[in-house]
This record gives structure tokens, C-alpha cells and sequence, in this order.
């Protein structure tokens, strides 16, 4: 029992939110090229030049330069067991963002020294606090002129309403920083020239504040300017609170740049040191006696939060990643799936490094692992054994916002189509509707934003030799419908609205504003009408 305990207190799962550009999938790099599973960084550069990212699985990918899809990434440093979820940067996938992040402990805000707090980083961040993280925050791009210090932490608290504890701080001035001084461990890190563009990790200089040598190296101008700077933090500054960390309430900060590995060691290590182990998680009301599950505990649990098909075009098959919760996974031992009622057989259940997949033969919370589905998998079900049930909480469900009506160009294609669509939808890539009275062939799509569209034609063409005709429809809100049989045949006032029936058959209107949905419902006192599906919890 106590190699589980240890296993799982050496497991740090996180996902990594920011803007694009701000420098994540170097960083995740660099976190690699630290943790030993990649020896050369340069290799990988920014997904602009030709060279793409380790973490990117999806060509759609390379040739748009964005992150679509989640990938994990697992590495060992210094006896940890590090798992990295990435997160898509585009706004358009905030859904899968957010399912990301209920397989994560904590997340990491990355921050361009420059441009501050931007958009998708505040939207990412309001759902990391909906979500409790505890949120840790690295201000990348150090190399180059930016905001101050002060500044940044200033724009923290203004932007985000969140206070922040500096845990390094950079020496020098915007521009041209020398190196990093650790508040907690009172060492300063000074960085070497060569940096050999960052390719390896880097050699620096360590040693205590007090060091005449240290001291001599910064020189006298930025040592003044240092010590002032610490002595405002110890006053004027927060008190350092692992509880308020926790909550999500304070978050620690860290300085350094990505791209020439400065200041990563020192925050991986310290974010390692300080970052939760797996934590429990919330379980279904009413179907077991337990509301939430400890990782501790001895039966083997875990939930799907992503599904994709088609990952490896050569393997053309489709993987379910699951977060293990509690218990001990080992292969080849029989468990059983929540939402089928039925006995799995995980025959080969992978971990992801990168490109590279190897075959799991244990795992603890905090791993991820993707197995094979054989299209049975949806987003959110419970993996237990069949001793011991248990179900977790339902995964939340965005409301769709942009509607359009899809068909396949050439109609020999119908069965290719219907199956690409409906895969796509088990993904949770998109949410499919039909019209109750038109043929098959007609697919209404509803999706958070326009992006996911675009992904819907790639894929379909790629994956399924599917060429799409898209058009766009003028709704932007949908409910479902909950009532009475008679009550739902002659539903009133629906002449500038669309009935439709989603996968499992249930009604759903699409309406194009709040005015519309209003007069429905005036007019149809006997009907409900829900935002998302009545099984699923609004996000
Ligand atoms: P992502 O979109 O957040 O994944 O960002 P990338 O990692 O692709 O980085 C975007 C751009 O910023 C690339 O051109 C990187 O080389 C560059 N970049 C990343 N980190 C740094 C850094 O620390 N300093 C500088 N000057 N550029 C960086």
C-alpha cells in the first residue's frame, strides 16, 4: 500500500494555458528536453517554419499553425512522474480545453513578457478557476523589451483578480536580464552567454545573495536594484500560502524564456516541488454511496475525457485517453465500463510520448492512458471494476452557438459521410442534429465556433475521403425541449425557428435570438426548455 501512496505523491498532471505565440509548445518542449525524453531541443521549432512541435499528432495542425487537439506527454525528473496535458490555443476549442482540464491537478499559465495578459490566456483562466485549479504562472520571453515585473504582477491582479507571489524575480533590466534570483531558496542563477540557441540545457551559475563572487558578477547597479526590488516583495508583497495556492486564490510566479532556456529549471523543479499530487474526484450523486473518490483508494478508477479517431493515419484506429483516479491499473486485468454495463478488455493500453506510443504495463492516478475503442467510449464515462462500481460526475456540456446544415458533395459518399460524422460526433467534436423529416444524408452540426467547422471539412475529406458542402444557418441559440407528447407535436409560434432531434432523439429548437426563444415560450407554457440536454451538466 505504501508503494501506491508513494507512486501517487510523485505524479504531477498539469496542462499548460496560453495565447498562441506565447510560447507553449516551446516551453512543453523544453520541459522535455529537462525531463531527459527528448535530447535535442532545436529540433523542434515553431510550427510556422517548416519543423513542427513533438506534442502535434494532426497535420491539420502543422499546416495552420495552431494546437486542434490535446496531446499528453509524460516524463520523469528527479523521482517525479510528470504528465502534460496540452491544451488546443484556439478559442474555438474551448470545450475541449475545458475537458482537458478536468484530467488535470493544475495548470500552468504561460504569459508573453510583452503582450501581458491577452484573450484566450483570461478565457482559459476563468475556466481553470471554475474548475478550482490551483494555477501556476511562468512569464516567458524574458530574451526580449517588455512589461516590468511589477507590471505584469499589477496586470495579474487587475486583469484576472488574482494575486501573485514572485518565487524568482529577474536581475538586470527589461532587455537584457542576467538571470534569475529564487525568493524561496535565497539563490541567485546566473546565465551563461552561450546559450547554444537553446538547444541543451543550460550551465549557469549558483550561489547565495551574500557571494562576493555572485555579487561581483551581477555588478553594482543590479545588485542595488535587486535588493530593493526583494525587500518591496518581503513588505508590500503576499505572503507566501500554499491554501490560497490551492484555491486557485494566489499564484505563484516565475520568470525565464522558453526559447533560450532560461529560468525553466528553476520553475520546473519549483513548480514540482509545490504543485498538487493527484487529487480526489467528484462522483455521481445517488449511484454508489460515495460522493467523491480518493486517489488512495485501492479500486481502480478512471474517466474518458477525449476520444480520437484517426490519430495515426497509418494506424487508422481510435483512441479513448483516460485519467486514472484511484487504484492501480495493470494490464491485461478485466474492468468494466459504466455507461455499457459491460466487461472491458484493454488488450493494449498505451502511454504517449510524443509521436512514440509505448504499452503501459501499470499506471497510478495521475496517468493518462489511451486505449482502443471500438466505438463503444464517450466522453466522460467511467472505466471501475465490476467488484466495485462507481460512476463519476457528468462531464459539462457547452451550448452550441453556430449552426449549419451538412451534406456530402457526391451522394456515392453517404456512407462514408454518416460514419465520419457520427465518429466525430462521439468525439465531442462537434454536436450533430437532424431534421425528423428530411432523409440521413442532411446533417445539422452546431458547434462553439467557426474554426470547428473548418476542422469538420479537413477531417471529413482526410479521414473519411469526404468532400463537404457547408452552409452556414442563421441561429445562434438551441434548447431542448422537455414535455408532453401532444404538447411537443403542436408546439406554437415556431415558424422562424428550426425543430430538429439530436443524436439520441430528443426535440431541440434552434431560434436565432433571445427574442425568438422568448415568444416560443410564452407560447408554449406546458414545455421546458433547457439550455443543454437534461443528463448534462450545463458548463
Ligand atoms: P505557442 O503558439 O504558444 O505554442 O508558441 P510557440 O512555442 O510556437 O512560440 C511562438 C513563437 O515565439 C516562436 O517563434 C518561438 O520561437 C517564440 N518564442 C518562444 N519562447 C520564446 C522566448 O522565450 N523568447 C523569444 N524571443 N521567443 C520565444
Amino acid at each position: 500500500m505504501s508503494e501506491h501512496i508513494n507512486e501517487i505523491k510523485r505524479r504531477r498532471t498539469f496542462a499548460i494555458i496560453s495565447h498562441p505565440d506565447a510560447g507553449k509548445t516551446t516551453l512543453t518542449e523544453k520541459l522535455l528536453l529537462y525531463g531527459g525524453a527528448i535530447h535535442l531541443a532545436g529540433t523542434v521549432k515553431s510550427r510556422k517554419s517548416q519543423k513542427h512541435a513533438v506534442s502535434d499528432w494532426m497535420e491539420i495542425e502543422k499546416q495552420r499553425g495552431i494546437s486542434v487537439t490535446s496531446s499528453v506527454l509524460q516524463f520523469d525528473y528527479s523521482g517525479f512522474k510528470v504528465n502534460i496535458l496540452d491544451t488546443p490555443g484556439h478559442q474555438d476549442f474551448s470545450e475541449d480545453t475545458y475537458r482537458t482540464l478536468m484530467a488535470a491537478d493544475s495548470a500552468v499559465m504561460l504569459i508573453d513578457i510583452a503582450k501581458g495578459v491577452e484573450e484566450q490566456t483570461k478565457k482559459l483562466f476563468w475556466v481553470c478557476k471554475r474548475r478550482h485549479l490551483p494555477i501556476f504562472t511562468f512569464v516567458n520571453k524574458l530574451d526580449r523589451f517588455g512589461r516590468t515585473p511589477f507590471d505584469i504582477m499589477d496586470e495579474l491582479e487587475k486583469v484576472l483578480s488574482i494575486r501573485a507571489y514572485p518565487i524568482t524575480w529577474p536581475i538586470g533590466i527589461d532587455g537584457s536580464y542576467i538571470g534569475i534570483y529564487n525568493r524561496m531558496t535565497k539563490t541567485v542563477e546566473l546565465f551563461s552567454a552561450d546559450n547554444r540557441r537553446g538547444n541543451r540545457p543550460l550551465t549557469n551559475t549558483t550561489g547565495s545573495l551574500e557571494d562576493p563572487i555572485i555579487k561581483d558578477l551581477i555588478g553594482v547597479e543590479y545588485y542595488e536594484n535587486l535588493l530593493n526590488d526583494i525587500e518591496l516583495l518581503d513588505l508590500a508583497g503576499d505572503e507566501y500560502s500554499i491554501d490560497k495556492i490551492k484555491q486557485g486564490e494566489l499564484t505563484p510566479l516565475f520568470f525565464g524564456s522558453a526559447m533560450t532556456n532560461f529560468g525553466v529549471q528553476s520553475f520546473l523543479e519549483k513548480f514540482l516541488e509545490l504543485s498538487l499530487p493527484p487529487q480526489a474526484r467528484e462522483l455521481k450523486d445517488g449511484v454508489q454511496d460515495d460522493i467523491i473518490i480518493e486517489p488512495e483508494n485501492p479500486n481502480f478508477s478512471a474517466f474518458i475525457f477525449k476520444i480520437q479517431a484517426n490519430m495515426n493515419p497509418a494506424h487508422r484506429d481510435r483512441i479513448a485517453f483516460m485519467r486514472i483516479c484511484s487504484g492501480k491499473f495493470e494490464k491485461g486485468q478485466p474492468l468494466y465500463h459504466m455507461q455499457t454495463a459491460k466487461e472491458v478488455k484493454l488488450s493494449q493500453p498505451q502511454q504517449f510520448m510524443a509521436q512514440e506510443r509505448t504499452i503501459v504495463e501499470d499506471a497510478y492516478p495521475g496517468d493518462i492512458i489511451g486505449i482502443f475503442d471500438p466505438g463503444i467510449f464517450s466522453i466522460g464515462d467511467t472505466i471501475c471494476t465490476e467488484k466495485n462500481k462507481m460512476q463519476f460526475e457528468d462531464f459539462p456540456v457547452f451550448p452550441p452557438e453556430q449552426f449549419a446544415l451538412v451534406q456530402p458533395k457526391d451522394s456515392m459518399k453517404r456512407k462514408q459521410f454518416v460514419k465520419g460524422m457520427s465518429q466525430l460526433a462521439q468525439e465531442g467534436a462537434i454536436q450533430v442534429f437532424r431534421q425528423t423529416d428530411s432523409s440521413s444524408e442532411t446533417f445539422i452540426v452546431g458547434t462553439v465556433g467557426t474554426l470547428q467547422l473548418e476542422v469538420l471539412d479537413y477531417r471529413l475529406k482526410n479521414e473519411y475521403g469526404t468532400q463537404l458542402s457547408i452552409n452556414n444557418l442563421p441561429y445562434s441559440l438551441s434548447r431542448w425541449i422537455v414535455g408532453d407528447k401532444t404538447d411537443l407535436t403542436n408546439i406554437k409560434g415556431i415558424d422562424n425557428a428550426m425543430l430538429l432531434v439530436d443524436t439520441k432523439e430528443r426535440p431541440v429548437i434552434l431560434v436565432n435570438n433571445e427574442w425568438s426563444l422568448n415568444w416560443i415560450v410564452e407560447r408554449n407554457p406546458k414545455l421546458t426548455f433547457l439550455s443543454v440536454p437534461t443528463d448534462a451538466r450545463k458548463i
